[in-house]
């Protein structure tokens, strides 16, 4: 029986420009084929979030190796190079699209949008600016969640339930926020898993990175008790790194930290 559901995060699929910002999370096309093949392999099947809340609920069940995946930030490659190596294995996903910056240069347009959708896709909201929603006021906060559902929505024609927090950051007082804007939850960057019961809607997700291969995968798979704790570490390191560093210098620390991985 199904226990606990990781939820992969994706942004890039494709080669980022070296040294940028980007670079750290871009998972190559040729990596991402070859990570969905291995889901495929090993019987895995994804589930949206609905379905997961549902379980969550304790409503319904969940195929055998159940994982969800989802993307950030809306960038042009999820529709070119995603969408496609997701049909071929018949796996759906989450799209988390920042809405304000559709259209611009690099990003997904309206029609790119509306095509994944199509394509059995499900939309969600990232914001409408991508400003962390920690550093705003309430009401910008409530500005950036209703906002970005309405123009979502509008565009897709779907409605939009879900919400996935820029830049990972929330604190405890988002979530009531989050509910009053009529989203049904909501995801988060912390690391960890799904399970049945749990009664909040503030699920962590598994981040894929540039230096990530299969046998990561397969580890965030089987959920070896260690597994959970040494990727707490890592990004308690990054963290605390992006606090005494100020986000520049993090963001150099992270381009150096994919050079070395790549030499
Ligand atoms: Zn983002």
């Amino acid at each position: 029986m199904t226990k606990r559901v990781p939820i992969l995060l994706y942004h890039v699929i494709g080669e980022a420009a070296e040294g940028t910002p980007e670079a750290f999370y871009a998972v190559t096309r040729a990596a991402f084929s070859e990570q969905m093949r291995y889901l495929a392999q090993r019987g895995c099947h994804t589930v949206s979030l609905e379905a997961l809340a549902d379980w969550v609920e304790g409503r319904g069940s969940l195929p055998p190796r159940a994982v969800a995946i989802t993307f950030d930030d809306g960038d042009v490659t999820q529709h070119e190079a995603a969408v496609p190596i997701l049909q071929e294995h018949g796996f759906q996903a989450m799209f988390f699209v920042t809405a304000a910056r559709v259209g611009e240069p690099g990003m997904m347009g309206w029609d790119d949008v509306r095509r994944v959708e199509a394509a059995g896709m499900a939309i969600g909201s990232h914001g409408l600016t991508h400003r962390l929603l920690t550093e705003l006021t309430v009401d910008e906060v409530r500005w950036e969640l209703a906002e970005s559902k309405r123009l979502l929505e509008t565009h897709v024609m779907r409605p939009v339930q879900w919400f996935a927090f820029p830049g990972g950051a929330w604190s405890s007082g988002m979530p009531p926020l989050v509910a009053e804007a009529g989203y049904r939850g909501a995801v988060t960057s912390d690391v960890g898993y799904v399970a049945r019961g749990v009664a909040d809607r503030w699920w962590p997700r598994c981040v894929m990175r540039s230096t990530d291969n299969v046998s990561r995968l397969a580890e965030l798979l089987d959920a070896p008790a260690w597994f959970l704790w040494r990727e707490r570490m890592g990004q308690q390191a990054l963290r605390a790194a992006r606090s005494v560093l100020g986000m520049q210098r993090y963001e150099a620390l992270k381009r150096r930290l994919v050079r070395r991985s790549h030499a």
